[in-house]
């Protein structure tokens, strides 16, 4: 039975904080989003993150929520409530979020995989609603992925499920922070393209646009791209052509529905999508590729903030879509 209370939800960014109070509707209420300062360490980062949730708790107007919904960048813990990790948050080990979370709003509270959540939210609310299987890829500060098979949340087996960001691409190729070389985050994340530009500008006299940027974007590589600068031409096709290779691949071993991509680096919309497409039309094996719908995320920028609201207003229902119990 639906509840009509509001739940908090909190979203824990490399780059932005970001929160809302969320209605069972997917709607967004007091939306606020903040730099995170990692450089500030996790205690100070997480009185921030709490004080957004109050503020943004105030400025919905909608009473207290009935639970809390936080999606992070793993390795994470999701049944323990912890933080083992994050890639994108050094110095992060075993912080206990969930609990921290719970004891601040004297609620109870929930945390998974950024990406995990943001294919829910997206399954639930956005482009992949009503989807059988569904796969997601976030292309922000790093590449993380989060999938839906037979309609249900696929989380792995504590939560780290669907790294679709750690896929090699290029065997032997650029150094990921995950360890290994090659993996398409090293290639396509918004962090890693604007590495790979700034190498490239630094390995070669060609002229470019590029170069009279103060500090070179994800979105700069594609706007001049399409402006038809050569370098940055070749800088994009890369990209596209990795990430079309994985996409490829996925859809060669889910035959997926839907294909969501989300994330800033989605921000170039058609100059992303058009050629990831094509890859996947022109190369994934025949009956995947003819089923395969490959578009972006539905709800934006809130994409992670709604997964988060979607998992809180689970645990608030005690509908656990794994068909166990977490509390
Ligand atoms: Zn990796």
């Amino acid at each position: 039975m639906a509840t009509t209370h509001p739940v908090l939800a909190l979203d824990i960014g490399g780059t932005k904080l970001a929160v809302a109070m969320v209605t069972p509707d997917g709607r967004t209420h007091g939306f606020l989003s903040e730099p995170t300062e990692k450089h500030r360490g996790p205690e100070a980062v997480i009185a921030h993150l709490f004080d957004m949730g109050r503020r943004s708790i105030a400025a919905a107007g909608l009473g207290e929520p009935a639970a809390v919904g936080i999606s992070c960048g793993g390795p994470l813990d999701a049944a323990a409530g912890v933080l083992t990790g994050p890639l994108h948050l050094p110095g992060w080990v075993d912080v206990p979020i969930v609990a921290m979370a719970a004891e601040s709003f004297g609620v109870p509270a929930v945390v998974e995989n950024d990406a995990t959540a943001a294919v829910l939210g997206e399954h639930r609310f956005g482009a992949a609603r009503g989807a059988d299987i569904a796969l997601y890829l976030t292309l922000s500060t790093g590449v993380g992925g989060g999938s839906i098979i037979d309609g249900r949340l696929h989380r792995g087996a504590a939560g780290n499920g669907g790294e679709f960001g750690h896929v090699m691409v290029r065997p032997g190729g650029r150094r990921c922070e995950c360890g290994r070389n090659g993996c398409l985050e090293a290639y396509a994340s918004g962090t890693n393209i604007a590495r790979r530009a700034a190498e490239a500008l630094a390995a070669t006299d060609r002229p470019s646009s590029l170069r009279e940027l103060p500090a070179v974007r994800a979105e700069h590589v594609s706007a001049a791209a399409a402006a038809g600068d050569p370098l940055a031409a070749e800088l994009w096709d890369e990209t596209t052509a990795l990430l079309g290779q994985a996409v490829t691949d996925l859809v060669n071993v889910f035959e997926p529905n839907v294909v969501v991509l989300g994330g800033g680096v989605t921000r170039s919309g058609t100059l992303l999508l058009d050629p990831v497409r094509a890859v996947v039309r022109d190369t994934a094996m025949a009956p995947a590729a003819a089923r395969a719908v490959v578009t972006l995320a539905g709800l934006g920028d809130e994409v992670c903030v709604v997964g988060a609201g979607a998992l809180a207003l689970d645990l608030a229902h005690h509908l656990d879509l794994k068909g166990t119990t977490r509390v």
